[in-house]
Parts: C-alpha cells; sequence; structure tokens
C-alpha cells in the first residue's frame, strides 16, 4: 500500500500573484527528487504525496530538505463519516501511546463547513472516544505529549506529529545563483541559506594547482554535494587561478593580495553568471571575520560586478554559522586540513580599508582581465547530483 504523507507548503500562502507558478515548482521540485516514483496532489493550503511501500525513508529524507515545505506528516485517510474517522484516530493515539507519551490532545479542523461537526466539536468527540478506548491516556490541552490531527476537507485525513520542513521558497523561484564555494565553513552555510529563498545554484571554486592539492578541491565537490541536498542539482566550475594569483604576488604590493585575488574572483565569478544565466553572486562573507570582510574591502571587491551579491551571513556570528554547518551536514567536510588557495598567499598584515582611488589604480595595472577571461573559458564543468 501506498504510504500518505500531508504536506504544508511555506510561503506560498504570502504570493497570491504567482501562487500557481510556485505551488507547480516545488511539487515538480518534490517529484524529481524521488524519480518519478511518487505523485504530490495540491489542495489549497496543502499538498499530499503518495509513496510506493519501500520508498518512505528517501521520501522523508527529501521532504526534510526540500526548500518550500513547513511540515510534513504521515498521514491516513478515510471518507468522512465519523465511524471511519474515529477509527483512524484510535490508531494514531494509539501509536502514540505505544510511543511512551501519556498526555494528548485532539486538534481538529474542519475545511468542509458541510460536515456536521463543527472543529469543537469533532476535537471533543474524538478526545472523548481516545479516552475511553487507550488506557493510559490523559487530555491535556496546554502541554499534551503528542497530538492526533485530524482534517475534514475533500476526505478525511488523520495525522501523528509534524515534522519540520526546511521554510522558505521552491527551489528556482528566485532564479539562479552563482554561489563562490570554497572549502571553508561559511560558503556551503551561505549557499544552503540562499537555496531557501528560492535560488536554484550553480558553484564555483577557484583553485591555485598545484599549489593547492586535488584533496582541497574534493572537499570542495564533497561540500557541493551537502548543498546540492537542499538545493537541488547543481553544477560546480572549477577555475584555475594559479596565473592569477602569480601575477597578484608579482605585481602586486603584498598587502593587497587577498584583496586583489578577491577581486578577480569576483569579477570571474560575474564573467562566468552572464554565462550561464545566474541573476546574483552568493558569498560567505561575514562583516569583520577577516581582514577582506571590511565594509571598505568588501566596496573594492566588489567593484567590478553590478550583480547583487548575497551574503546571507553578513551579520551572523561565526558560532552561529558552525551550528548550521553542523545541522546541514557540511561542518565535517569543512574543518579538514586541505587549505584553499587564499590561505596559501595571505600576507601576514592585509590591508584593512582600501580605498577605490588609491588601490584601484593599482589593481587595473596590474591587467588581469585577460587572465581572468582565460580562467572562465578553460573552467572544469561537473554536474553535482542532489543526494539523498
Ligand atoms: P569560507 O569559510 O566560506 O571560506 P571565510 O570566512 O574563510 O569563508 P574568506 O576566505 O575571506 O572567508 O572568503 C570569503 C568568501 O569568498 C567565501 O565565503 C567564499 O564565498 C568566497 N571564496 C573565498 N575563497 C574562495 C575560493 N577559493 N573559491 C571560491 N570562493 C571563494
Ligand atoms: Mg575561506
Amino acid at each position: 500500500m501506498d504510504t500518505l504523507y500531508l504536506i504544508k507548503p511555506g510561503e506560498l500562502e504570502l504570493k497570491t500573484g504567482n501562487l500557481r507558478e510556485f505551488e507547480s515548482r516545488l511539487r515538480k521540485d518534490i517529484e524529481r527528487r524521488l524519480e518519478g516514483r511518487a505523485r504530490v496532489d495540491i489542495r489549497p493550503g496543502r499538498f499530499f504525496l503518495r509513496v510506493p511501500e519501500g520508498l518512505e525513508e528517501r521520501a522523508e529524507r527529501v521532504l526534510s530538505r526540500v526548500p518550500g515545505i513547513v511540515g510534513y506528516a504521515r498521514a491516513l485517510t478515510c471518507g468522512k463519516t465519523m465511524p471511519e474517522i474515529g477509527e483512524l484516530a484510535l490508531r494514531v493515539a494509539r501509536e502514540g501511546r505505544e510511543a511512551g507519551h501519556s498526555t494528548f490532545k485532539v486538534e481538529a479542523r474542519r475545511a468542509d463547513k458541510g460536515f456536521p461537526l463543527d472543529s469543537y466539536g469533532l476535537a471533543r468527540e474524538l478526545g472523548g472516544l481516545i479516552l475511553e478506548n487507550v488506557p493510559g491516556l490523559s487530555v491535556d490541552v496546554k502541554k499534551p505529549e503528542f497530538t492526533v490531527f485530524v482534517e475534514v476537507r475533500e476526505r478525511a485525513y488523520v495525522h501523528g506529529a509534524i515534522r519540520k520542513g526546511q521554510k522558505g521558497l521552491p527551489s528556482g523561484s528566485a532564479g539562479k545563483g552563482l554561489l563562490l564555494l570554497s572549502g571553508g565553513i561559511d560558503s556551503p552555510v551561505a549557499g544552503y541559506l540562499m537555496a531557501k529563498r528560492g535560488l536554484s545554484l550553480e558553484a564555483v571554486y577557484f583553485n591555485a594547482y598545484p599549489y593547492t592539492s586535488r584533496e582541497a578541491w574534493e572537499k570542495v565537490r564533497d561540500l557541493a554535494g551537502i548543498v546540492a541536498r537542499y538545493a537541488g542539482n547543481l553544477v560546480l566550475h572549477t577555475l584555475s587561478f594559479t596565473d592569477i594569483q602569480m601575477e597578484i604576488k608579482r605585481g602586486a604590493p603584498v598587502e593587497c593580495s587577498t584583496l586583489f585575488l578577491r577581486a578577480a574572483m569576483v569579477r570571474a565569478a560575474h564573467l562566468l553568471a552572464a554565462e550561464i544565466g545566474a541573476n546574483s553572486l552568493v558569498t560567505g562573507e561575514s562583516l569583520g571575520q577577516v581582514a577582506s570582510q571590511t565594509a571598505e574591502n568588501i566596496r573594492f571587491s566588489q567593484a567590478r560586478t553590478d550583480l547583487p551579491i548575497f551574503r546571507p551571513l553578513i551579520g551572523v556570528d561565526k558560532e552561529d554559522t558552525m551550528r548550521m554547518a553542523r545541522e546541514i551536514g557540511s561542518y565535517e567536510i569543512s574543518i579538514l586540513p586541505y587549505e584553499d588557495c587564499c590561505v596559501l598567499f595571505s600576507p601576514e598584515h592585509p590591508i584593512l580599508r582600501s580605498r577605490p582611488d588609491r588601490e584601484g589604480p593599482i589593481y587595473e595595472s596590474l591587467g588581469l582581465d585577460r587572465l581572468i577571461e582565460e580562467a572562465v573559458r578553460t573552467r572544469e564543468t561537473l554536474p553535482v547530483p542532489f543526494s539523498v
């Protein structure tokens, strides 16, 4: 028998204008992540997912990760008669009891106004039925250990615990963003956060082979895989920045090297974004965290693009970012030791307050544009399928 899931979609209600498009994006995303083996039914304010036997575990992982879902629950369904509804309510209550709970409440919702009992009457009736038939349970409406949910709409649906989804907006509803993905802790979290705002993602990594190792790249690839769990399939572009770093090292004052490298990265990302149709860049920058992340230096590095740069961590403490990294599963990979290019070339006393009129001309005098274009042109491209 199929397993049924009731899904509460996220902020869809807010978007009355393009509700249809949002719903259909979310539906397609869920179905695609289940390889077309499950069907989503869209009803007002609710989705219903039918999953064939054996696919439940995968379905639950998908539902817990796909952007655009507030919560979901395994549900039972029946006709709109009290005996049928009562039977299912008892089943859910017994499961709660077997899980060791001793207090409960019934939360009922009558969406079908033609149903003879109103929400309150329904909850009372079913509560009484459960008390009579399931020994060891008592009602606690304020702090129940579990809740039996009942919804009467085109059919009746009964379910227990609602598990949390990621909230946010369906993947792709905000267009595509290009994530600057390093091997660090911050950028995978930034990608995850922006995926939840409806951006589908591609990622770009700048390496400095042979100064950076194969392992450093593998780490980034694995991080891309973690981001893809939430964002859906993505593509990882690897650009060789070795020549650019050498040129910066050769021609720029040492205290400017990180600053200029950042500016070159953003410029390359700008060109790549145009090629792949991305409408924005995403970075893991956080104000004041390192020298390149002062307001002045952020201004400098963003000067050669007019794309919006989304920095969801700009006001987030490192500790909170680390907590999110642990939650999404990227932390363990990020803390592997392999250095990315920036670390190897970072000066001891980097400039903190750059000025466009002072450092700008020095940067321009390096003439990096040709090398940047070449790095974009000769990139390696790897599809990173989302995994469950
Ligand atoms: P992270 O933990 O994400 O590496 P960080 O705190 O180490 O961030 P920086 O190293 O200054 O900060 O990098 C700031 C942002 O620039 C990163 O979050 C990332 O978006 C981007 N970035 C830095 N290095 C690279 C790289 N080698 N490839 C792609 N993006 C990079
Ligand atoms: Mg870093």
